[in-house]
């Protein structure tokens, strides 16, 4: 996109408060208490209306506000405290990395590489949970001081916004993103120029422009082909994330592999370990064997150092869900780019050939796997069902051998964790709970919580939700000028103090949103018991090309609109991380019924767990690892090993009514005298006390660190001594 003028705010801030800038220009706001509370002192309205983004506030808020604040004693002992807090954190001595390996701080930093980054809403680049892992995995590096760098792309229109037609079908609106609106800024070398390269993507040169975004201590890289000098067809190349067809997608996977690998060199950073985010930047590995080839190894010894310095994470265990190019596509882009690597044109295709099922082909996973030396899946079942998946490609080992491990997915607890809940582990648990939040000894302590306190913060918590839904509601109405029928179906009738089910993510087919409305009578029953009633609150995005995700969508759509469900079943719409925060901290209940093995590992179910919300949910991921009985419910049915899909959809379904009816319903009613659901609040806390330690990105990124990057690091530091 154009890079306007980029009006700074310091010709707007009065100079006592200049430095709210650098606060807002930094991700770092968004999981510190402190900050976020500034920003809500600075102007409560705008906190709400500008959906949490203090670019913008700073922006919209009347000069005159600012002058009053920069005379406000309170508001410049609050400002200062944060900025102490701030520069504090930002500097690294004091983190875990840096004191546990000070001999590799110096000699080698991790560049991550992703098609999707999850930092903010107001940054609408990503899609679902591989774009949120992405940017938790980036805050917690930070917050553990490793030497880190993301790449990634700068999506112009983002990720879509949705809205549902009076029929439920999902249209995509695809707004412009206003680089003023949002923390990012040109990226710069270190003499002050803008970075911009020119790449060749087949016989067409591009040019990219990078931007910034600041992560706490991690800058992230973002690529963009709107410019100026390229042709009108390439400066779409990274509007949308994953639009366009196959031809598009091979020329979006060229410019993230090879064309950040070339950012980074540009911008004088020279990673030693690079992590693949998923095969969609697996490209990145050509890159760097070219690069090793024209320094003049051979093309055997450049493998051996690519492999020595590369983490590659795959995240679907289904055969076609990895992505895959035809030879004469591929033909196409590389016919130059084997004489550069010193390979001929069939030694070339070698390196991704694979056939998933459909035919052979050029697959980006298969080539992450050959050439990175380090490979995982991301949850223990995901690791065993990748190495039997890829099992063909070392014929010669058994499956258990594969060289395939896992690292269990986690979520960053400070960006999840809501206020309430927070100010409970504070005064229960410690006052530097995040500090320590990877201590399982710790939340032993979540028993001395009286249980009314903790129910009354999840009862909080539940109150903002439904009124931010409510306020949602309200909003269409005004702005779509939406009939009652779609009113209905976004959740106005909905109960507070009756038990609410959530289940929000991506539409996929195999996630399964429709399940409970299998069997209709049985769930109206449910819905519409006179003391017991539950409640279902639905919210997701389909992919704009998935038809049958659109379809599962529109019928639950018609339900939550239906008399027959009575304002009991309600469609939230556009669901992004805003909207998850408040359904992931608010409702009772986290519903996930994924078509085993299909998931491999999910994390939306985490961030419920970690905030007392109990889940129900298919034992798949990394619910197969954290269920332990006490802390939730599983929905298992007796499964035979032949049952065709219809089978087991009606087996889970099965079983999905008989733990509502026999175990999550009678639970949630039977209170105390003084109201407190004494059983409930048990499982919650044991809820909190297993996941909160071992679902962290804080346990994740560590075991990165000490069994991937740590590992990476000392081997290729080993090889290039020896060169
Ligand atoms: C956490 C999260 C996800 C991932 O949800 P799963 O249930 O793990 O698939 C997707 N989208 C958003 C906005 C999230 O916050």
């Amino acid at each position: 996109m154009t890079v306007s003028p980029h009006p700074t705010l310091q010709d707007k801030l009065p100079p006592r408060l200049s430095r709210l800038e650098d606060l807002a220009y930094n991700f770092w706001w968004s999981w510190h208490r402190s900050a976020r509370d500034l920003f809500k002192t600075v102007n409560r309205t705008l906190w709400t209306t500008t959906r949490h983004n203090p670019v913008r506030i700073l922006r919209e808020i009347p000069p005159e506000q600012l002058e009053e604040l920069a005379k406000d004693p309170a508001f410049l002992r609050q400002y200062g405290a944060v900025l102490l807090e701030m520069e504090h954190d930002l500097r690294n001595g004091h983190l875990w990395y840096p004191q546990v390996y000070p001999e590799l701080c110096e000699a080698c930093s991790i560049a991550y590489f992703s098609a999707e980054f999850g930092v903010h809403t107001s940054l609408p680049i990503y899609s679902g949970g591989l774009g949120i892992l992405s940017g938790d995995h980036n805050k917690e590096a930070s917050d553990l001081g490793l030497p880190f760098v993301g790449v990634g792309f700068l999506y112009e229109q983002g990720y879509f916004r949705q809205r549902l037609d009076h029929n439920g079908w999902q249209e995509s609106i695809y707004p412009l993103l206003n680089p003023n609106e949002v923390a990012l800024r040109p990226a710069r070398r270190e003499d002050g120029d803008p970075v911009e390269i020119t790449m060749n993507v087949g016989e067409r040169q591009i040019q990219l422009q990078v931007w910034e975004v600041l992560v706490g201590r991690v800058h992230l890289y973002l690529m963009d082909a709107n410019v100026e000098g390229n042709a009108p067809w390439d400066r779409e190349l990274t509007a949308r994330l994953y639009g366009g067809d196959r031809e598009m997608r091979l020329q979006q996977e060229i410019l993230l592999g090879i064309g950040g690998v070339q950012i980074l060199r540009s911008l004088g950073i020279k990673p030693c370990v690079w992590h693949i985010n998923e095969g969609h930047s697996a490209f990145m590995l050509l890159e760097r064997l070219r690069e090793y080839v024209e320094q003049g190894l051979s093309f055997d010894e450049a493998v051996k150092h690519v492999r020595a310095g590369t983490v590659f994470t795959t995240h679907t265990p289904v055969p076609a869900g990895h992505d895959t190019f035809s030879f004469n596509r591929m033909e196409k882009y590389f016919h130059n780019y084997c004489p550069r690597l010193g390979i001929s044109r069939d030694k070339f295709m070698e390196l991704g050939s694979y056939d998933n099922g459909y035919g052979v082909a050029f697959n980006m996973t298969a080539l992450a796997l050959r050439l990175s030396g380090h490979s995982n899946g991301v949850s223990r079942l995901h690791g065993e069902i990748s190495r039997r998946m890829w099992q063909s490609l070392w014929p010669h080992k058994k499956e258990t051998e594969s060289p395939i491990g896992h690292v269990t997915n986690g979520v960053h607890l400070p960006s999840w964790t809501g206020e309430a809940m927070h100010r409970i582990y504070r005064h229960y648990i410690s006052p530097d709970w995040v500090e320590r939040q990877d201590n399982p000894l710790l939340w032993e302590r979540i028993d001395e919580v009286p249980d009314k306190l903790l129910w009354e913060a999840h009862t909080h918590l539940k109150r903002k939700m439904f009124a931010t839904v409510r306020e949602r509601a309200r909003q269409c109405r005004i702005t779509q000028e939406a009939l009652p029928d779609k009113l209905l179906a976004s959740g106005i009738f909905l109960d507070p103090d009756a038990l609410v089910i959530g289940f929000a993510r991506r539409f996929a087919t195999y996630k399964r949103a429709a399940l409970l409305f299998r069997d209709i009578e049985r769930l109206k029953r449910l819905v519409h018991h006179r003391y017991r009633p539950i409640q279902v609150l639905f919210a997701g995005k389909a992919h704009p090309a998935d038809d049958p995700g659109k379809r599962l969508m529109q019928e639950i759509y018609n339900w939550a609109r239906s008399p027959e469900m009575g304002g009991r079943v309600a469609f939230v719409e556009d669901y992004d991380m805003h909207v998850a925060r408040y359904l992931v901290q608010g409702v009772d209940v986290w519903l996930n019924t994924p078509r085993k093995p299909l998931e491999a590992s999910g994390t939306s179910g985490i961030k419920a767990a970690f905030n007392g919300i109990l889940n129900l949910s298919i034992l798949d991921g990394w619910w197969a690892e954290a269920y332990n009985g006490r802390n939730g419910w599983a929905i298992q049915a007796e499964q035979k090993e032949s049952a065709n899909e219809w089978e087991q959809d009606e087996a889970d379904a099965v079983a999905l009514y008989r733990l509502l009816e026999d175990e999550v319903v009678p639970l949630y009613y039977q209170r105390d005298r003084d109201g407190v659901p004494r059983g409930w609040v048990r499982m919650m806390k044991e809820s909190i006390r297993t996941v909160g330690p071992m679902f962290s990105t804080r346990r994740m990124v560590k075991e990165y660190t000490e069994n991937y990057y740590v590992p990476a690091m000392r081997e290729i530091l080993e090889l290039e001594g020896k060169k």
